[in-house]
């Protein structure tokens, strides 16, 4: 793959600052019989754009070849059910949707988000290029387009179902190579005076928590505020409000509309202040970054070895698509953990990508012989997670947090 340019200022100075190696991709987890074949490995390394400070990543992989087939189920958290639940509620009494405005949420995924805006009255329709996914979203009798979306396919969205008042996407902004086409996309589906509500991880929280397995293939952008003003401004729109929020350890939600059509509120400027705070607009930053996370890979596997050499049976906890990236460049492998336990049965049976640990149920963590230790790879989910384990931690197993530092709990 060729280093590509700038995916918001089209610039060619993106210097590379984080080489996390040659890895499969993070949402393929592969079957036993999968397992003969060979796995395609793309690099994965990260950059900073001298031109307009956004972060991104130096290659990019083609998204038809991660996102027709997805195992990532939105409902498979509680967390994320009531996030949602009360974004949609925020939402619906925000922009006025209980009439029966249409609102359209792009990377639908099950249709979690979308349930919660149909029961306060919305109209609803899903956008997703996920085929596997129609069936967990097919009971709900939510609308679905399949494809992506972009200004060759929003043309035919509003033929079909009209302008929307409000258009949704929670963790798919950062997905989108093609910013500059999703943004016209937009501007053809709004209705006058509609708004466009994203919710990405937040490039400042990643920064501060070391949460460097935030990066995988599918995340071709590592959002700030301030270069996603620029994006928005070069096609006549604005950002009008952004909030921090606390799910995934640090999200930012922004709202845009069309330039003049809303009025800037101050928390706009407030986010910006605390970028310029922590120096995300200097690549000096982002070197330093990456030497804590060469840090952090020594003092995991430090754990690990010293655990392994006491001869503690050792496991690990959730297979997010993070916890593949996490695995592959620190090294560990199925040498090291026993298994992997995660609810979701779309995962029981397969492995982990690159690293090829097995996944199991989580009830495997109480059957004999059960591990000492686990490391905690869906450390976002930490209070849901130990909450759900307190008869594995009451038996004296316990959990290894491996972001931002190493703690045993
Ligand atoms: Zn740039």
């Amino acid at each position: 793959m060729a280093e590509s340019a700038c995916l918001v200022c089209a610039g060619r100075s993106v210097e590379t600052f984080l080489d996390l190696g040659s890895t499969a991709l993070a949402n393929k987890f592969p079957s036993a019989e999968d397992l003969s074949r060979p796995e395609p490995r793309f690099p994965l390394r990260v950059g900073f754009c001298h031109g307009c400070g956004h972060v991104q990543l130096v290659e990019r992989v083609p998204p038809a070849a991660m996102f027709t087939d997805y195992l990532y189920v939105s409902s498979a958290s509680d967390t994320l059910r009531a996030h949602f639940d009360d974004l949609a509620a925020t939402l619906t009494a925000r922009h006025g949707l209980a009439d029966g405005g249409l609102v359209i949420d792009i990377g639908c995924n099950d249709a979690s988000l979308l349930c919660c805006f149909r029961d306060r009255g919305a109209r609803t329709l899903g956008v997703d290029p996920a085929e596997n996914l129609a069936e967990f979203s097919r009971d709900t009798g939510i609308e679905r387009y399949r494809g992506f979306f972009g200004a060759d396919t929003a043309g035919e969205i509003t033929d079909r179902w009209g302008r929307a008042a409000l258009v949704t996407a929670t963790n798919t902004f950062p997905h989108i190579p093609d910013l500059s086409g999703f943004v016209a996309g937009l501007d053809a589906v709004l209705a006058p005076g509609g708004a466009f509500v994203l919710e990405a991880h937040y490039l400042v929280d990643l920064l501060d928590q070391v949460a460097f397995d935030t990066v995988y293939h599918e995340h071709v952008s590592y959002w700030a505020l301030d270069p996603m003003m620029r994006l928005f401004e070069d096609h006549g729109m604005e950002v009008v409000r952004a909030e921090r929020l606390p799910i995934h350890h640090g999200q930012l939600r922004a709202t845009v509309m069309r330039r003049g059509e809303g009025e800037v509120d101050r928390s706009v400027d407030d986010v910006l202040a605390v970028e310029k705070q922590f120096g995300i607009d200097r690549v000096d930053t982002w070197r330093t970054f990456a030497e804590r996370v060469g840090g952090l890979k020594a003092e995991v596997m430090d754990c690990l070895s010293g655990l392994k050499a006491d001869g503690r049976r050792l496991a690990g906890y959730g297979a997010p698509a993070k916890g593949s990236t996490l695995l592959e460049y620190f090294g560990v492998g199925p040498g090291t953990l026993d298994f992997i336990a995660d609810r979701s049965p779309l995962k029981q049976g397969r492995y982990t990508p690159g690293s090829h640990i097995p996944i199991v149920a989580p009830a495997r963590l109480l059957e004999d012989p059960s591990p000492d230790h686990v490391l905690l790879l869906a450390w976002n989910f930490e209070e849901e997670i130990l909450a759900q384990q307190a008869e594995f931690r009451r038996r004296g197993g316990r959990f290894i947090l491996p972001v931002p530092e190493v703690r045993i709990v």
